[in-house]
């Protein structure tokens, strides 16, 4: 990632996102040369990043979008992307958000419960209208992340279990306006072996046999999501190992079909770092707080599932001196942190920080709690010496 232009911008009011733009097209490159090799579709999950020109950059690409709101529907349609190449997902979707899909004539509507299967078929009857849909399965596959960020275990709420399958079936031979058009799976989130995807992919091809025995046919699979990134080294890896990851997929799963993704974190993830400014220090009883301008309302994940982010201090001209601190943020919540035993050079108020891989589930997550308002976002178009880039 390149800090130049921020170098420049020292002044500014902070704290805002600040993205690396030619970062996000070497990323967006990469990625479709990948999934270009096997055919495989690509639908970005925008509630990674909804910002504007991030939206704007990817959809630029042949690239479809995953939404989970009618909203983000809506604003996926706005920007152009064909309405072939939406899918809904969502375990509670409400009845203008499946006619509003239906209405649009999207791609696929990925049902997540026999209940709602059966209101959709509801819907699309009396809107007097074909829709087809992919069932959510949960595979039971353990993703091995964070429990808030694992959706593929049969404890969670999402996706039809797989015990349900024949019931989904007998229920869709009596919906005349739902036609079955996938699978769909999504197993959880920074996902940083390939080991659970191989999993998946014995899963579905077990579960397509299944299918075959009962002449029952499809027109595609969608693996859902939740390749990770590396956070705790964001320079190591800028740009995650998508041709890996396809590799991996094409090499273990035994279809024909179409394969669908959707990918949100390791597209945008590492272009974005969320800049920030000391405004305190102050000795604790047992540890050295760095109060800072930024925190839980601009960069939710370290309070929701202790996630942690690489923090740097911009400015290395005053000292050298390392320190380990407990970055906090102003809110009135103990899980208001960026965390504890942090090194940095000796911090003082005014040096600015920049968190980093903040450019997934930070702004699109980000919220008003104390009044509290977001600066615009900074963009950087600079590209990287490719000196930089080795
Ligand atoms: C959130 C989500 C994704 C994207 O997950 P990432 O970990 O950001 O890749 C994909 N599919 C569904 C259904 C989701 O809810």
């Amino acid at each position: 990632m390149n800090f130049d232009s921020l170098k420049q911008q020292k002044s500014r009011r902070t704290p805002f996102y600040y993205y690396d733009m030619a970062l996000l097209n070497d990323t967006l490159d990469r990625l479709e040369s990948a999934a270009k090799r096997y055919h495989y579709h690509v639908h970005y999950a925008m509630k990674a990043n909804c910002n504007e020109d991030i939206l704007k950059t990817i959809f630029k690409r042949p690239f479809g979008a995953d939404c989970v709101s009618g909203n983000e529907v809506e604003k996926a349609l706005s920007m152009g992307v064909a309405p072939n190449q939406i899918v809904l997902a969502g375990v509670g979707k409400s009845d203008w958000e499946i006619e509003q899909a239906i209405d649009a004539g999207i791609f696929c509507l990925n049902v997540e419960s026999l209940h709602e299967l059966q209101v959709i078929g509801l819907i699309a009857e009396k809107m007097g209208r074909p829709v087809k849909v992919a069932l959510r399965l949960n595979p039971n596959v353990d993703a091995n992340t964070h429990k808030h960020i694992t959706t593929g275990l049969k404890e969670n709420k999402f996706g039809i279990a797989h015990n349900d399958l024949g019931l989904a079936l007998e229920l869709l031979d009596t919906l005349d306006f739902v036609s079955l058009s996938g699978l769909h799976f999504h197993i959880g989130s920074q996902i940083m072996e390939l080991q659970p995807y191989i999993d998946l992919c014995h899963q579905v091809n077990q579960i397509l046999d299944f299918l075959a025995s009962k002449q029952v046919t499809l027109e595609h699979l969608n693996l859902g999501g939740g390749l990770g990134i590396n956070y705790h080294n964001p320079d190591i890896e800028p740009i995650p190992n998508f041709k890996l990851f396809f590799e991996t997929i094409h090499k273990h799963l035994k279809s024909d079909l179409p394969v669908h993704f959707e990918l949100g974190r390791s597209i945008v993830g590492q272009c974005g770092a969320l800049v920030t400014r000391v405004l305190f220090e102050k000795q604790g009883a047992s540890k050295n707080f760095l109060i800072v301008d930024a925190g839980m309302t601009e960069l939710m994940r370290p309070a929701l599932y202790s996630a942690a982010h690489k923090i740097e201090r911009l400015n290395d001209e005053t000292s050298n001196e390392v320190m380990k601190y407990s970055v906090v943020g102003p809110v009135c919540e103990s899980t208001d942190s960026f965390g504890d035993d942090i090194a940095l050079p000796l911090s003082v108020r005014g040096d600015v920080l920049v968190i980093r891989s903040a450019g997934a589930y930070g702004e699109s997550m980000a919220n008003n709690y104390n009044l509290r308002r977001l600066n615009a976002a900074e963009y950087s178009y600079d590209q990287v010496s490719v000196k930089d880039t080795l």
